[in-house]
């Protein structure tokens, strides 16, 4: 029996994939287009940032929708899946929980971090772009 829903297992083929998923492609390419260097899945660091600037001590984390439970009303892709939605909540509520921890643990140690939406990688990237170099700048 397939006991998966189809986001667990859209997740689990982009683990199965590897770490380098479209989005953190997309905004890798955008950052290296501005002409900053960075490293990726620093495994040392709270959170693994998707991106880090080691010298700038900044980082950023590129973050899927659903799983992370973007929270903005505009995004579709970050909806409590209507059945089992104890389950869900439950579960989602305890990602949060874990990236907040992680994000506060990384600034206890200095740095800086922002993070990219999923969905913010599909459309018109200007105003991620903007947002990114402003946030490597300062
Ligand atoms: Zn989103």
């Amino acid at each position: 029996m397939d006991r998966l829903s189809s986001a667990e297992r859209s997740e689990n083929m982009r683990r199965i994939r590897g770490k380098d998923t479209a989005p953190e492609l997309v905004v890798r390419k955008l950052v290296s287009a501005l002409g900053y260097r960075y490293s990726t899945h620093a495994e040392h660091l709270p959170g693994k940032p998707d991106l880090a600037f080691p010298r700038r001590k900044k980082a950023i984390f590129v973050h899927g929708c659903f799983w992370h439970c973007h929270p903005s009303v505009r995004c579709k892709d970050s909806r409590v899946p209507k059945s089992r939605t104890e389950y869900w909540t439950d579960k989602l509520d305890r990602n949060v929980a874990r990236d907040k921890k992680r994000l506060t643990e990384l600034r206890k140690l200095g740095w800086k971090a922002i993070v990219v939406w999923e969905c913010q990688t599909e459309k018109a990237l200007r105003k991620l772009t903007t947002r990114i170099e402003r946030f490597l700048r300062q």
